[in-house]
């Protein structure tokens, strides 16, 4: 990734006072939560504020997620720097960043395809390489490249999608917010010897994953 000085001191700031002060203690996910240039998956006028503790729209009536979520949620996530993983609700693509600087390949998914493109353009002047996208509903998943060391779904589903479970390696770890349209629960969920283990982590707030196996449009 090109490594980035603008905004360096609020990043610090960032880490220190959302991310670590609030328990996040995985070496790796610090250093990539400093590295990526947050603002940047923003629009201009909201550089100012793309540190701070709370998320941000970006467009299509969808938000950047909260920086200490994408921190906690990728931290479950254990990556080691080879896993495969499929991200469903590319959004903005920054927590697809902090994904791709952790594992080795990231397969990420949204169903609008102008938050794609935005994403996209931006993940590639950053000089990312190893990241696949698609436009498509991620409650099907992405069959193609399955299995996935680790799925991470990034809007509010009623349940966890089938298809999802399904597309999860052996010992493979997902995470994924599961509720109502407005309020949810973060689950951990695991397989181990193709048996299915999950739990809850916390409550949090999503925008509705929409589609089949999601809310409907
Ligand atoms: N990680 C992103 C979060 C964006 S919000 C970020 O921090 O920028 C969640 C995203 O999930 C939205 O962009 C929304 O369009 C997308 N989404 C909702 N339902 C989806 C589905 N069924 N398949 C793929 N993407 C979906």
């Amino acid at each position: 990734m090109l490594e980035v000085e603008e905004w360096k001191y609020e990043r610090e700031r960032m880490v220190e006072e959302q991310i670590v002060a609030r328990g996040v203690k995985n070496k790796l996910v610090i250093e990539a939560m400093q590295k990526v240039p947050r603002h940047l998956f923003v629009d201009k006028t909201y550089y100012p504020q793309a540190y701070n503790d709370y998320p941000l729209p970006i467009g299509n009536d969808q938000t950047i997620s909260q920086p200490y979520m994408v921190a906690a949620m990728t931290e479950e996530l254990k990556l080691t720097g080879k896993e495969k993983v499929l991200e469903v609700g590319t959004g903005s693509g920054y927590q697809t960043a902090i994904l791709a600087l952790l594992s080795h390949k990231v397969y990420t998914v949204e169903r609008i395809a102008n938050l794609t493109m935005k994403a996209r353009k931006t993940l590639d002047s950053l000089k990312f390489r190893n990241i696949n996208f698609a436009v498509r509903d991620g409650c099907m998943g992405w069959s193609d490249y399955a299995p996935y060391d680790a799925i991470v779904v990034t809007a509010g589903a009623p349940d966890v999608p089938t298809a999802l479970i399904q597309q999860l390696a052996d010992n493979g770890r997902m995470v994924i917010p599961v509720g109502s349209e407005y309020t949810q629960v973060l689950n951990r969920v695991e397989k181990r010897r193709g048996r299915v283990h999950r739990i809850e982590l916390f409550g949090c707030t999503f925008v509705p994953l929409v589609g089949k196996g999601g809310w409907n449009n």
